[in-house]
């Protein structure tokens, strides 16, 4: 893949749309507040308790010692073959293993034979994933997790405000969490919640995030104050930085770096460290999210109403698909045969921090993204590889053959994302929409 973002200029290339619609902070954001970051979280999401962790990473690597707690015996944690190189890390960090399953290419939901074939006597977990704010069948996973046994955590990272049927994704399953990191809308800079509907899960994984929270040793508790007033400062040049004129230097040109040496994974973000950081939330961050979280039922609601707008304009390219919320029936079906209940139609609402589109092939996918990313079109990739082509994580994650996980696979060759932040304008959409026609028709002829 070559890159060459020049040849297509007819825009202010110079304002670049950041790949995500985060919610932006203000200086006023930093005065002090009268309730707490996890009443509101609580409330927004519609539990009785929300828990909030460094990372979605720590909520997840809480998640999971709660539950080895409970079968110490069982080690596998069976995961999407396309996900976030982090999960995967969090199982390691644990000591368990990953057990990859295939998801259909135009649902994300997962191949449900074979989860059925992979669940068994030593699954401890299954981690159903809700990807860029669409929202995938879950019931079917906690059916077949439950009767091995096993237990279901949702990976909702991308998705807080998604609902099904007026619910908030990440209670589906035993226990679930978001992300709170730059980038995937509310942000701490870094940080993460955790919800479980069990309130005997939840107890645990409260134990397990107060050992987070304090450490034992003086070293390790210094650390954690570290590790927080970093991510502070951070935080701080996130409410200054993160505004149009400002991003192509925090953003784009380190994007346009890494791709011009090729280095797709460095774009990506994908380069994770081994070492995960597991420490507390300090109340300057905390507060700060409780006053950006006032504000975010707004925001969501703005990118609802521009993500849908613009997910039927992509409708009209031929040749490419577009996830939308209206591939539910699935779910509907799952839950009709699974419960007697009189439910006839699943309305799923999803979060939009951007759309994910499927070229029609790799070649068109490739095409597309070399003329297009870092170059003001909004457009990224969301993980670069499948998880067993990743090289940097070959030793977490067992070999698989050429044809193994052609879903996943499929997914990571042909998948573009496309920011939905209110700064990708009309215009850049309708540059880039003629640039999708170009890519589709150029590979075709080829
Ligand atoms: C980002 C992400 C995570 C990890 O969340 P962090 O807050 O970055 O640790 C987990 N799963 C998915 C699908 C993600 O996108």
């Amino acid at each position: 893949m070559t890159y060459s973002p020049k040849s297509v200029s007819s825009y202010n290339a110079r304002r670049e749309p950041p790949p995500t619609a985060g919610l932006p902070l203000q200086l006023s954001d930093w005065l002090p507040a009268s309730a707490y970051l996890e009443s509101a979280l609580a409330e927004f999401i519609g539990v009785g308790e929300a828990l909030v962790s460094c990372s979605g990473t720590a909520a997840l690597v809480a998640a999971l010692e709660a539950l080895m707690a409970r079968a110490p015996e069982r080690l596998d944690v069976i995961v999407p073959a396309y996900t976030c190189p982090l999960v995967p890390l969090a199982i390691a960090h644990c000591g368990l293993t990953t057990v990859l399953c295939d998801i259909e290419p135009e649902t994300f939901n997962f191949d449900l034979d074979a989860l059925e074939r992979l669940c068994g006597a030593n699954t401890l977990a299954v981690i159903p994933t809700h990807y860029g704010g669409r929202v995938s069948a879950v019931l079917p996973a906690v059916e077949i997790a439950h009767a091995a046994g096993a237990w279901v955590i949702e990976d909702a990272a991308q998705s807080l405000g998604a609902k099904i049927d007026g619910c908030s994704v990440g209670l589906a399953g035993d226990i679930g969490f978001f992300s709170l990191a730059v980038g995937k809308g509310l942000t701490l800079f870094e940080g993460g919640v955790l919800v479980s509907k069990t309130p005997a899960l939840l107890a645990e994984c409260r134990a397990r995030l107060f050992h987070q929270y304090h450490p034992p040793h003086w070293r390790q508790r210094l650390r954690g104050y570290v590790w927080d007033w970093q991510r502070t400062f951070e935080l701080l040049a996130y409410t200054v930085v993160y505004r149009p004129a400002l991003l192509r230097w925090v953003y784009a040109r380190p994007v346009r770096k890494a791709l011009a040496h090729n280095d797709l994974i460095d774009a990506a973000g994908d380069d994770f460290s081994r070492d995960i950081p597991l420490h507390r939330v300090g109340s300057i961050r905390k507060t700060i999210g409780y006053h950006a979280l006032k504000r975010l039922p707004q925001w969501l609601h703005q990118l609802r109403q521009q993500g849908q707008e613009r997910y039927h304009r992509l409708l009209q390219l031929e040749g490419i698909h577009v996830y939308g919320d209206h591939l539910q029936q699935t779910m509907a079906e799952a839950i009709a045969t699974t419960e007697a209940s009189t439910h006839t139609e699943i309305q799923a609402e999803g979060a939009w921090p951007f759309i994910m589109i499927l070229m029609p092939s790799n070649k068109a996918r490739d095409w597309l993204i070399e003329r297009s990313w870092g170059a003001g079109l909004g457009t990224s990739l969301m993980f670069v590889h499948a998880m067993p082509d990743y090289e940097a994580y070959r030793d977490i994650i067992a070999d698989a053959a050429p044809n193994d996980f052609p879903g996943a696979r499929e997914i990571a060759s042909r998948m573009v994302v496309i920011s939905n932040s209110p700064w990708m304008t009309d215009v850049r959409f309708e540059a880039l929409c003629s640039l999708i026609r170009k890519a589709i028709s150029v590979t075709k002829a080829s």
